[in-house]
């Protein structure tokens, strides 16, 4: 079997920053450090920094007065920094910078009499997040048909989640154009997404099998997935090489490989070796892969 890796896969600019910020914040701390949530999507990723000693809250009311909290990259919404102060819980924000720029839009949007819209899905953190710069205002939509409930208004502002892909955006902004005179719109999706997604796309248009590694809680992993099913390639999401069945490679020659932003690369290798190993059917004893990003 042989494999292309993606040109760009893995790891982003946000989540490295991310990593490197908890790492550092644990080597330092000298009380109990927790991050917000999962640090990232990845399950394998937030197993190895409990060992290290952080630990993912969801309750904040669970934590010690002073320790140390992290917040992820998907941010947090501003209710919830403030009942961090009100707990004198030493704060390192990792929230990534593309995150904090949809915020302050949305604030501003907000602030100006705008009715906002946020394009992405209304359970991600991330979503939540920029709603609450909103004083929760904002309407969230997840595609152009739930454009309809929304009504007219004088003025709309439309930022968008990180992690969507242009279609969706490009097809949802024209779906609310009859819904006001004056529908500002600003593009928040971020180029890490759009460059694995494009490259995703490039490769599903040339092998057999796509293999989309990452975790199944994250939205650009998932993201990536549809994108290669619509291509109608058969693409299995998978979060390590464990998952991996020889089934699914019967018949095929090419395999593609791609894995989202949270995604480390040391996954991505160990799935590579398993697809190439020795004893998978059709097996060509030939790994390609491409620059990675
Ligand atoms: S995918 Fe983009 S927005 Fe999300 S963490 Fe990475 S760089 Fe930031």
């Amino acid at each position: 079997m042989r494999v292309i890796l993606a040109e760009h896969a893995g790891f982003c600019f946000g989540v490295k920053r991310a990593i490197n910020m908890a790492s550092e914040t644990a080597r330092k701390a000298k009380e109990n450090v927790y991050t917000y949530g999962p640090i990232i999507h990845n399950p394998q990723v937030v197993e190895k920094f409990k060992k290290e000693g952080v630990h993912p809250v969801k309750d904040i009311k669970k934590i010690v007065k002073g320790s140390s909290i992290i917040i992820r990259t998907h941010g947090v919404p501003p209710e919830r920094e403030s009942e961090f102060s009100k707990k004198a819980l030493k704060v390192t924000d990792a929230t990534c910078p593309f995150v904090k720029k949809a915020q302050k839009l949305a604030a501003k949007l907000s602030g100006e009499g705008y009715q906002v819209v946020i394009l992405g899905e209304a359970d991600h953190p991330e979503v939540r997040g920029i709603l609450g710069y909103t004083n929760n205002t904002a309407i969230v939509v997840g595609n152009p048909k739930e454009v309809r409930k929304i009504k007219k208004c004088a003025k709309l502002g439309v930022v968008v989640q990180t992690t969507q892909s242009m279609q969706n955006f490009l097809d949802t902004v024209f779906a609310l154009r009859d819904k006001s005179p004056e529908v500002r719109v600003f593009n928040t999706i971020c180029d890490a997404t759009r460059k694995r997604q494009d490259s995703a796309l490039k490769l599903a248009n040339k092998v057999d099998i796509m293999i989309v590694v990452g975790g199944k809680n994250s939205a650009n992993t998932k993201h990536l997935a549809e994108l290669c099913r619509e291509k109608r390639v058969p693409t299995y999401h998978i979060e390590g090489a464990l998952e991996i069945k020889k089934s699914w490679f019967k018949g095929k020659k090419l395999a593609g490989v791609t894995a989202g932003a949270s995604t480390p690369d040391w996954i991505i290798k160990n799935v590579i070796k398993t697809i190439t190993a020795p004893d998978r059917p059709h097996n060509q004893g030939k790994t390609g892969q491409n620059k990675k990003s």
